[in-house]
């Protein structure tokens, strides 16, 4: 059953007309019929199982019942990425999003090879946006992860959370598995294909940031970040829905 984010509150026999996207989507892609059933979650969380109803180009959902709905990880999880090519940044969002990421912020650093211009930078936040949407609706999650404007390593600060790493391709003493307990929320920055200066490994210690290994193998920059994101919900998920 197909689900949908949605931006108004729900409630059970009151019909709601949908965006124009979605109408678009449902209608003239997956060719629903009159009386098939959606997933709508929405503004508020709350997931409801829907009946729709077309009126040529328009389609509207009544709310039959809402349902749990426990998609999202207990512990909120922010990637702070250095920018990397397109393709695999796309790549690389969708697929953290699906693994549970609660916020991504993108990150200029010394050896990005990619740069996005600052006319560009909105339009390509929306289509990224739009990609984590759509991710979050295939894979069912409560929530839509936010992506950040791009920031500077002297912004990090803000973007801080209970426990904080910076996965360090040069770091041989400390594994990320060696320091999870069960916190509420993480932050872990990854570097670019170029990797971190160790100038900026030495800053980001000092703000607070533990330098963690991933293991003996170099993982490609879209996959470090996913790397973490499994290990945190198979470590901590796991334990606390046990
Ligand atoms: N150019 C670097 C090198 O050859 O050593 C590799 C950088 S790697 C492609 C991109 C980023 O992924 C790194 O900056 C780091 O954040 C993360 N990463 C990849 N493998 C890692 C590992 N084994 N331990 C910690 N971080 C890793």
């Amino acid at each position: 059953m197909q689900q949908f984010f949605i931006d108004s509150t729900l409630e059970i026999n009151q019909e709601k007309k949908l965006k124009d996207d979605i109408a678009h989507q449902c209608i003239h892609v997956l060719r629903y019929q009159d009386g098939k059933m959606i997933r709508c979650v929405d503004q508020d969380g709350k997931l409801a199982l829907c009946k729709i109803r077309l009126n040529n180009e328009e389609l509207f959902a009544t709310p039959i019942e809402f349902v749990t709905n426990n998609a999202e990880m207990n512990c909120k999880v922010t990637l702070i990425q250095a920018l990397i090519r397109k393709e695999k940044w796309e790549y690389c969002i969708q697929k953290a999003t699906e693994l549970g990421v609660y916020r991504i912020v993108p990150i200029e650093l010394k050896r990005n090879v990619v740069h996005w211009e600052k006319q560009e930078t909105n339009r390509k936040l929306e289509r990224y946006q739009k990609i984590m949407t759509e991710a979050a609706e295939q894979s069912r999650r409560n929530n839509i992860p936010k992506l950040e404007n791009i920031i500077q390593l002297s912004d990090i600060d803000q973007y801080k959370s209970e426990i904080n790493f910076v996965a360090y391709e040069a770091e041989d003493s400390s594994h990320l598995r060696d320091h999870l307990n069960h916190p509420e929320s993480i932050t872990i920055i990854c570097g670019p294909e170029g990797g971190f200066e160790e100038s900026e490994v030495e800053y980001l210690v000092k703000h607070g940031f533990i330098s963690v290994s991933l293991g003996h193998r170099i993982l490609r920059a879209e996959t470090a970040g996913l790397y973490i994101l499994s290990g945190i919900d198979f470590m901590l998920e796991g334990i606390k829905n046990a």
